[in-house]
């Protein structure tokens, strides 16, 4: 028998926004974190990501905040909008009404720059890359993590943070595909110049509806130089071997016929589009099991329409940092417990308002989503937990 270890090493499977929060609060808080993530690298793919209030008092304690404001678009307004006349039908104060009521800026940026942000804060020799989780072995006192190229590691503590298809999940729960919702989005970023000829006045942060689809649109960097759309539009199919395919303006088009000119001035400004499939699970049985826990995409994926699946994966691993702090990490049951309970209602409310596709179509309260304050919210009891 060896000496007993102090820190114990926890293993983050997933380099996506979740797992490095998860690495970053961890590491913050004295922890022993490192990252395995299955790519070899990443690069500044064609989205954009919304970034609330909610989110930004965990990179405020991350110390990225700073750094988040001077790379962000600041929207005065979220706008909602009827696709075919573009009549105003809610307009949700944002700008200094959200620092003010909410605590935090709202943001809207270029997902690729947020993700490589965070990547950087990482220090070196804590994210191993090209390390694909094939394998996993639970032996009580640790588990063994089995990667495709051949190596092993050992942890204490392993955080599932691989995303819809996590092979964690599998691990814990059997393999089940995610569902297909029938809804895919089609996403495309442009420099904002390609509108210029348009001669329309475009929103900063706008979601034009109508019955069955709709079309969000935001700038994605400071300079409101860069602009992104995503959509929502039904389609019955989708081959599952596929994560995205290309799309094309004439397909965008015919989605978006009857829509309005300014809607027509945007598909017009952008050939490069990919179409991706909507994926979810019904809520999970179970986020933990022995010394595996899971958090973001791999225990509750959702339909993207309230622009908060990361940042419910950026709460989880806060929330998950806070509760290992709190009981300490040699009784990671318990601590588990503690954070699915304080976790599960929250993220399962947003993940139906999502699947509905209703949030802030009209003037509605959403300080209950930007309001929150992962830090200070009073823990609840794993018996009082749904
Ligand atoms: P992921 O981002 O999926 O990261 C998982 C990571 O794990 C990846 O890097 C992957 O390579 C790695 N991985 C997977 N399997 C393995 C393995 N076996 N071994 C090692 N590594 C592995 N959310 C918002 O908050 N705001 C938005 O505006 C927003 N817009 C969206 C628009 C669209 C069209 C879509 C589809 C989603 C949107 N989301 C948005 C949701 C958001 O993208 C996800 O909820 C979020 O990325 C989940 O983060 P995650 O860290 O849990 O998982």
């Amino acid at each position: 028998m060896g000496q007993p270890r102090t820190a114990p090493r926890i293993a983050i499977v997933g380099a996506g926004l979740g797992g490095i929060a998860a690495a970053l609060l961890l590491r913050q808080e004295g922890f022993d974190a490192t990252l395995y993530e299955q790519a070899p690298g990443f690069s500044r793919l064609g989205a954009g990501i919304h970034v609330g209030p909610n989110v930004m008092k965990i990179l405020r304690r991350i110390g990225l905040e700073p750094a988040m404001e001077a790379m962000g678009s600041h929207p005065d307004y979220w706008h909602s909008r009827n696709g075919s006349d573009g009549a105003v039908i809610a307009e949700i104060p944002l700008g200094e009404y959200a620092r003010r009521t909410y605590g935090a800026a709202y943001l809207t940026v270029h997902r690729g720059d947020f993700h490589q942000l965070m990547v950087d804060a990482v220090p070196a020799g804590s994210l191993c890359y090209d390390k694909r989780l094939t394998r996993i072995e639970d032996l009580g006192h640790d588990v063994v993590l089995g990667f495709a190229d051949g190596t092993t590691a050992e942890a204490d503590i392993v955080i599932g943070a691989d995303g819809v298809n996590s092979v964690i999940r599998e691990h814990m729960l059997g393999t089940e595909a995610p569902r297909y919702t029938g809804w895919v989005a089609h996403r495309a970023v442009f420099p904002a110049s390609a509108l210029a000829r348009s001669g329309h006045r475009f929103d900063p942060c706008v979601k034009w509806w109508s019955e069955d689809r709709h079309m969000m649109v935001y700038y994605v960097t400071e300079a409101q130089d860069e602009y992104y759309y995503v959509t929502g539009v039904p389609q019955a199919e989708w081959d599952m071997s596929k994560a995205w395919v290309q799309s094309s303006q004439e397909e965008m088009r015919e989605a978006f016929a009857g829509y309005h000119p300014m809607v027509q001035a945007l598909i017009d400004a952008c050939s490069d589009i990919t179409k991706w499939p909507l994926l979810e699970r019904d809520p999970l049985p179970l986020w933990s099991r022995g010394r595996l826990v899971m958090l973001g995409d791999a225990c509750h994926p959702m339909k993207p329409h309230m622009a908060q699946g990361a940042a419910m994966a950026i709460e989880d691993a806060a929330m998950l940092a806070r509760c290992l702090k709190a009981v300490g990490a040699g009784d990671h049951e318990t601590a588990f417990a503690l954070y699915r309970a304080n976790r599960i209602e929250r993220a399962s409310r947003v993940q139906k308002v999502s699947h509905d596709n209703t949030w802030l179509r009209d003037n509605e309260d959403p300080s209950w989503v930007f309001g929150y304050d992962v830090f200070s919210a009073p823990l609840v009891e794993p018996s009082r937990a749904a």
